[in-house]
């Protein structure tokens, strides 16, 4: 019912040689939602593509496809291995350890 219920799976490409497996989701929950911008960015003047929030703590970052990578730099600095996309219409999510998608289980 509440977001902190959120369930998530790891997605299997079409056609993948092997399943693709991610050990970190059982402590995955949606935290507590913070302001969808990325403060690293702000700080430096920067702008992003997309934002991501991270599956454990819920610090928001710029996706990998921004210059300043801040949600993978979350991750690495912290071990907080999954996020999910704020991208509007969206729900994938990322294991930056397994580099798997994942997909939100149920709705
Ligand atoms: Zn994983
Ligand atoms: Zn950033
Ligand atoms: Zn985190």
């Amino acid at each position: 019912m509440s977001e902190a219920d959120e369930e998530w799976h790891v997605e299997q490409p079409p056609g993948a040689a092997r399943t693709r497996t991610c050990d970190h989701l059982a402590p995955a929950r949606a935290p507590a939602a913070q302001p969808a911008r990325c403060e690293a960015c702000l700080r430096r003047g920067d702008t992003w593509v997309n934002l991501l929030a991270c599956l454990v703590c819920g610090e928001v970052g710029c996706c990998d496809s921004s210059p300043g990578r801040h949600a993978h730099e979350h991750a690495e600095r912290t071990g907080h291995p999954l996020a999910r996309t704020l991208k509007k219409g969206e729900s994938w999510g990322w294991c930056y350890v397994d580099e798997v998608f994942l997909a939100r289980t149920g709705r």
